[in-house]
């Protein structure tokens, strides 16, 4: 099995990205971002749950997200592997995704982390909330996520740089010649 994290702050790129990596080797895509802004439009129960977090630019608490993302996983037994895209973001959750992954016998094969500055992040992200509808691409809210990450989630980088598995990628640049360099990574890990 191939499963690849892509790893980077709020407005890295991640989405554009994964769509690429996703065409190219039949992974299937689980974005925790997604799956929970799916869950809010339809009013589920997780959706009530999780609502409060998501437009606040807060983390969702490790129990909710990490719940979610096995069901997630559960419902695609048969992948060929996955690409996580939004998760880990708290070691917590990287740890809990080794030991679920390892429970059926499989690992993260490597990390992808999309290298961006906090700059460019705000610029991309101010571009995006004119056409993305997202409530949570307000400014004060994106301040709040850009935070969340240099508080919480870059502590998830040493966690794989120590398993030897971090691949950083300079993700400022040509969309094309990115997916190259993540392609190259992924290609040395197969
Ligand atoms: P971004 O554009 O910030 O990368 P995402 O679409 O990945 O946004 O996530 C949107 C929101 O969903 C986050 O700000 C957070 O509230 C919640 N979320 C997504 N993934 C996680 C996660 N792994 N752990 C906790 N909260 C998460």
């Amino acid at each position: 099995m191939l499963n690849i994290v892509l790893f980077g702050p709020p407005g890295a790129g991640k989405g554009t990205q994964s769509e690429k990596v996703i065409a190219k080797y039949a992974l299937t895509h689980l974005s925790t971002g997604d799956i929970f802004r799916e869950n809010i439009a339809n009013g589920t129960d997780l959706g009530k749950k999780v609502k409060e977090y998501t437009e606040n630019g807060l983390l969702v608490p490790d129990s909710v997200t990490i719940d979610m993302l096995k069901s997630a996983m559960d419902g695609h037994k048969g992948a060929k592997g996955f690409i996580f895209d939004g998760f880990p973001r708290t070691v917590g959750q990287a740890e809990a995704l080794d030991n679920m992954l390892a429970a059926s016998g499989s690992k993260i094969s490597t990390v992808v982390a999309l290298d961006v500055n906090e700059g460019e992040l705000k610029k991309r992200i101010e571009e995006r909330k004119k056409v993305s509808n997202r409530a949570d691409d307000e400014e004060s809210k994106v301040l709040k996520r850009i935070d969340e990450y240099f508080s919480k989630t870059v502590h998830v980088l040493p966690y794989y740089e120590k398993q030897g598995k971090l691949h950083k990628v300079n993700g400022i640049g040509n969309i094309d010649q990115i997916f190259t360099s993540i392609t190259d990574v992924i290609d040395a890990a197969k």
